[in-house]
């Protein structure tokens, strides 16, 4: 049987908290991704290798750390007696790294991420039952030969490029921003309204992620939003270094207040790329012909964040 190999990032699903009745206060990353397995009995029966890559919270997720994930999956997947790798993550940026890393990770064989919204000393921990359904889907997919990036959350499969946190605090967090799940799994690890296919956008060399990364910032529009703060990212960045992109979570269908407008071609004149997302959850952002700034498509703002950092590599 073919291994299952379990890379460890942190997360709430690794932490602990004194009062398993006061899931909400606790602290993420405590325990080790071996512990966490060795939680699961479902598990025991598996045949699985576990890395811990990182030990964070999430919220501190870098591009070290995807560097770190991007060397351990290169390693791991061009191994014969791996059938694929789950990825222990935070909910909190797990969006980022599942768009990241289905950019690098092509359709030979699955990547699973999964996580929790309860630490593991919660009476309602949702850590175990995420981590066995994950490793299940790894061996499913092999077994269907499905490979690329996926996240396994509330017994449903999310392609990579639509999951995102929805919710702050419920067990049923995530949602695809208006697109429907892969797969829902059942308790038993049955599959049900399965897609045929999983969506991989791989094509591109994992030496791209040993790049120094670009500068790439956020910017909301709003009642009120006069460009102040990037006119000040740009005197900035004339002393310390450059601006390279600046992503735009606009209003509606990415809009911007006239007084950012002004203040993005400013930035646009002196040589930063400039793409638009929405701050609205479902929907997404289509170009239209009259665009002079990119539109981001369905990627939320920080996926899109991550999509014009990989353009500005690719394009340097
Ligand atoms: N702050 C945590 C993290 O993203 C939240 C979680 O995992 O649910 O690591």
């Amino acid at each position: 049987m073919q291994q299952v190999v379990i890379l460890g990032t942190g997360g709430t699903i690794a932490g602990t908290g004194v009062d398993p009745g006061r899931s909400w206060q606790y602290q993420a990353a405590q325990l080790t991704v071996a512990q966490l397995v060795q939680a699961v009995p479902a598990l025991s029966a598996s045949h699985l290798d576990v890395v811990q890559v990182a030990q964070i919270d999430s919220k501190d997720m870098s591009w070290a750390v995807w560097r770190s994930l991007g060397d351990a999956l290169q390693q791991y997947l061009t191994r014969d007696d791996v059938a694929g790798v789950v990825i222990t993550h935070g909910t909190d940026t797990l969006e980022e790294t599942a768009y990241l890393l289905s950019h690098f990770v092509d359709a030979r064989k699955p990547v699973v991420l999964t996580a929790a919204m309860r630490p593991a000393t919660a009476h309602d921990a949702d850590g175990p039952g995420n981590l066995r359904d994950a490793v299940r889907v790894v061996h499913e997919a092999a077994r269907r030969r499905l490979g690329g990036v996926v996240a396994v959350l509330h017994g449903r499969i999310w392609a990579a490029e639509h999951v995102r946190k929805a919710h702050t605090a419920q067990l049923d967090a995530f949602d695809g921003g208006g697109h429907a799940p892969l797969a829902l799994v059942d308790e038993g690890g049955q599959w049900t309204a399965a897609a045929p296919a999983w969506p991989t956008s791989a094509a591109r060399a994992w030496s791209l992620l040993a790049k120094k990364p670009p500068r790439v910032e956020v910017v909301h529009s709003h009642a009120d939003a006069d460009g102040w703060l990037l006119d000040a990212a740009l005197a900035y960045a004339g002393d310390h270094g450059p601006l390279d992109g600046l992503v735009l979570a606009g209003t509606g269908h990415g809009t911007l207040h006239q007084g950012l407008e002004a203040a993005v071609n400013r930035a646009r004149a002196v040589g930063v790329t400039v793409w638009r997302s929405s701050r609205v959850a479902r929907g997404g952002v289509m170009s239209r012909d009259s665009d002079s700034l990119r539109a981001a498509g369905d990627l939320t703002v920080a996926q899109a964040r991550v999509a014009l950092m990989l353009y500005l590599l690719e394009s340097k």
